[in-house]
């Protein structure tokens, strides 16, 4: 693919600065990963993401990474929050795409026999696909509460108690979130999308804990042996993208000299300190808490119909917020560079925040172990717990990866897959029970589409970005 690629040491490669770059790029990856990273437009995409004016360090792809719009899906971009630039297209349409992780007390055994009845009763109670309503069906008046009050709102109308707002990322709800700058028809599209998952790529997951790798970090974190918890990863659904658009658009025109050089329309930045750099940023911090009560009523729908499958109260069944993380999302925070602490806009699409023990980001319950990273791996193959570690502070402004990462396109996951096929081979090999609202989502999803989660996995605790903690693997899935 033309690129020379120097290994810094092991798992870190870099391609150095030439021409119009501002830093070097960087990707965390096995040689393998390396591999299959290099096959699509990635190393293009991070070089280019390269020359965002105020780019610090370097630009990084995670070893989950592949091709996105403009900015590739696991990068990371940390930028001069005072005289660099903010990126919607760094952040991604989906605003606040994230994973949740709602433990129960329940194990596998209680489970087994019963995952036809209970993947079907999740399926009639969690809307999926697209244009089939949320859990709520509101107002824009209300919409707009949400956008500006994040869980606080989901706790005052009884869907969300202040223990899940203690276990959120920022508690459910950005400090500088302003609804004013979502535009109308913004608004308009969430009306009927809080509790929704969307489609494709989202799922709402029960899973089974297979391995744990850390007692001590297990305990904190409530986890053990065949343990059945709720993994659930959607986004903010069609406002986020409305937003997305409303302001890659809007800078486009309002900054056309400051992103004339830029290489790729989708990266259009505003200027820090600019007046729709400052709207962009409370904007997106309001699609930010609209994803967040989005997880959180769909939550809200998963205990409900925990309760009446298996004829007990959620509080009895330990169902409990384990945490809540973003993966497409930019926040101002403070990083060391080469020994002066500054404020950076760390921009991270398809990548995890994973801030060790003793951040004060870090929610109260996790602070002396670190927080939690949540990565999905497939429908087929299972998923991570981890916790946060020091060398993400010291390699990636305190991120990692976000999941497996696509290894194909969906145009040829439909021609390698059939959905009906991957749905009974799942079940009749795996025992794992999947519904989805569009079959060829099941194609277009199978696990051969994904990168090994395991490999990934194993890059991040090699650089101690994150640690694994526990695996999971699928028992019932819900998708779009
Ligand atoms: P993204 O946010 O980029 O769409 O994907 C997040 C990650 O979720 C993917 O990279 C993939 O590894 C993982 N993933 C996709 N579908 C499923 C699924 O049905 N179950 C699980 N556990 N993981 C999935
Ligand atoms: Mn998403
Ligand atoms: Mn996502």
């Amino acid at each position: 693919n033309g690129y020379q690629l120097h290994r810094i040491r092991e798992h870190v490669w870099e391609i150095p600065k030439t021409g119009e770059m501002r830093v070097p790029a960087r990707l965390l990856a096995s040689e393998a990963l390396l591999d299959q990273i290099g096959d699509d437009n990635t190393l293009d995409q991070i070089t280019n993401a390269t020359q965002l004016p105020g780019i610090t360090t370097h630009a990084l792809c995670m070893p989950d990474g592949h091709q996105g719009y403009g900015f590739p899906v696991g990068g990371v971009g940390a930028i001069d929050a005072e005289d660099g630039c903010i990126s919607p297209g760094a952040v991604g349409f989906d605003i606040n795409c994230g994973v949740r992780m709602v433990r129960t007390t329940l194990t596998y055994d209680d489970l087994r026999g019963r995952e036809e009845e209970l993947v079907n009763a999740l399926f009639a109670n969690i809307p999926t696909g697209i244009g089939h309503g949320g859990v709520v069906e509101t107002d824009v008046e209300t919409v707009t509460e949400v956008l500006d009050r994040g869980l606080d709102w989901a706790v005052e109308e009884g869907y969300a108690t202040r223990d899940d707002m203690l276990h959120c990322e920022d508690e459910g709800r950005r400090p500088n979130a302003d609804s004013d700058f979502v535009s109308a028809g913004a608004k308009n599209r969430g009306k009927n999308q809080i509790g929704s998952l969307g489609s494709g790529n989202h799922f709402l997951e029960v899973q089974r804990v297979t391995e744990i790798f850390d007692d001590g970090v297990a305990d904190a974190y409530g986890l053990e042996p065949e343990q059945i918890v709720v993994m659930i990863h959607c986004g903010s659904r069609g406002l986020g993208h409305q937003v997305c658009k409303d302001y890659v658009s809007r800078i486009s025109e309002e900054h056309a000299e400051f992103n004339a050089d830029l290489p790729d329309d989708n990266l259009a930045a505003a200027p820090a300190g600019s007046q729709v750099a400052e709207e962009y940023y409370g904007a997106m911090g309001a699609a930010i808490n609209f994803a967040w009560v989005n997880r959180q009523l769909l939550t809200y729908q998963t205990r409900q119909v925990f309760e009446r499958v298996f004829d007990r109260d959620w509080e009895e069944m330990g169902m409990e917020l384990l945490y809540d993380v973003a993966h497409n999302i930019a926040k101002k925070e403070f990083h060391d560079v080469n020994g002066d602490v500054r404020e950076l806009y760390v921009h991270r699409k398809g990548a995890t925040r994973a801030f060790p023990a003793g951040r004060e980001e870090v929610p109260r319950a996790y602070r002396e172990v670190g927080q939690p990273v949540l990565l999905p791996g497939s429908m087929g193959t299972g998923s991570y717990v981890l916790r946060g570690g020091d060398g993400s502070l010291a390699e990636s402004f305190g991120s990692t990866a976000h999941g497996a990462g696509r290894l194909m396109s969906r145009t040829q996951a439909k021609r390698e897959y059939g959905a009906s096929d991957v749905q009974t081979d799942l079940r009749d090999q795996q025992q794992i029970y999947i519904k989805a609202e569009d079959g060829e989502t099941i194609a277009e999803e199978a696990p051969g589409v994904y990168k090994d989660i395991d490999d990934v996995v194993a890059v991040s605790e090699a650089l101690d970005l994150a640690d694994p903690v526990a695996r999971t693997v699928p028992v019932c899935n819900i998708k779009g």
